[in-house]
């Protein structure tokens, strides 16, 4: 049966296209690749889905999520950036942040930002591997309306809607972006769907990484709950910092946030028990929505993971959301195989049909 799910689409992603990333201070080829999604939208056009063209949006649900001045950092960076010295001398094509305001430098003091162009990255990005080039802002920011999209279609009444855009954004805060992402595209959705009339949301991220973006972001609210299946941070994986078990949310949003770390080398069993949880978690909060940042960079022989999971047990994890019930965004996140990334990306939307219908 062909796949209804419709996938929101834009070219647009195709602007951010880095020649390196920096990782450990060395330029090094990046993995995030426009290739990415055109094989993903391939693989879902030939099982059926109807492709629908990504709508503008104004800023303001992205502002709901966002502070403003991240949101001007990236809109103006790269500009900024070009017309400087720096490319030329010391020969950085693109924007790289160099010093951090940790809270062990800053002693408790409110950092400013700095004047110097070379230092104010630091403001809002938080590592050195995520640079900003030419189109980075103009992908990021159409990746929002791609989510957006897909969120209007549910909110319209669609069962699902499939957002197939990079960058992804589920590393990014409130005010900081890293890992690879710039804009959080499925906390603006999560957040976009509250205000659309859904009095509880759920956003459970199958990406391989810790979605801290989501857990900083809604820490404190009771109406978000906030799932993160990932490998465990401790064994030497990114976000390195966060992403453990007693990490909980705190005020009204005590208790609604899951996290749940997998060894390295977990497979199908262990990964599919831990969806369990999540499904769990959102049955409990009787959330009315779902969103889904959507990685598969869990998938078996994934460079970025060393999580061990099949394309059946993408399809399996997929079935049981659908048994939920609810009204789901899917948005795409990591995943850099470019011969799997489509087929599990396929196997996951085909499993939540079955699970929604039956
Ligand atoms: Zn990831």
């Amino acid at each position: 049966m062909a796949l209804s799910i419709p996938v929101v689409w834009t070219d647009a992603h195709r602007l951010h296209n880095p020649e390196t990333a920096v990782w450990i201070g060395v330029p090094i080829p990046t993995d995030e690749l426009p290739e990415r999604a055109e094989a993903i939208r391939s693989a879902l056009k030939d099982a059926g889905a109807p492709i629908v063209p990504t709508a503008a949006h104004p800023d303001e649900p992205m502002l709901a999520v966002h502070k403003p001045e991240l949101v001007e950092f990236l809109r103006g960076a790269w500009d900024a950036w070009a017309s400087s010295e720096l490319p030329a001398d010391p020969v950085q094509p693109d924007v790289v942040g160099y010093i951090f305001p940790t809270p062990g430098f800053l002693g408790g003091i409110e950092p400013r930002v700095p004047t110097a162009l070379s230092a104010r990255t630091g403001a809002y990005c938080y590592d050195t591997m995520t640079v900003v080039a030419d189109g980075t802002w103009e992908a990021a920011r159409a990746a929002v309306d791609a989510a957006l999209t897909a969120a209007d279609l549910v909110l319209g009444g669609k069962p699902a809607a499939y957002a197939c855009c990079r960058p992804p954004g589920h590393h990014v805060t409130r005010g900081a972006f890293g890992g690879s992402c710039y804009l959080n595209n499925s906390a603006v959705a999560a957040q976009y769907l509250r205000d659309g009339g859904f009095a509880r949301v759920a956003v459970l991220d199958l990406d391989a990484h810790h979605g801290n973006g989501a857990q900083a972001i809604f820490w404190e609210r009771g109406d978000v709950l906030t799932g993160s299946l990932h490998v465990d941070p401790a064994r030497g994986w990114f976000p390195h910092f966060l992403g453990f078990a007693d990490e909980r949310g705190s005020e009204a949003g005590e208790g609604l946030n899951l996290n749940v770390p997998l060894e390295p080398g977990s497979g199908d069993d262990v990964w599919l028990a831990g969806v369990e949880q999540l499904v769990a978690a959102a049955r409990t909060h009787r959330s009315e929505a779902l969103v889904v940042p959507l990685g598969v960079d869990a998938g078996a022989g994934d460079p970025n993971s060393p999580l061990q999971v099949t394309e059946e047990g993408f399809r399996e994890a997929g079935r049981r959301l659908g048994t939920l019930g609810l009204p789901t965004v899917f948005v795409q996140e990591g995943g850099y195989v470019l011969d799997t990334i489509g087929p599990l990306v396929r196997a996951t939307l085909e499993g939540f049909e079955r699970g929604a219908t039956s």
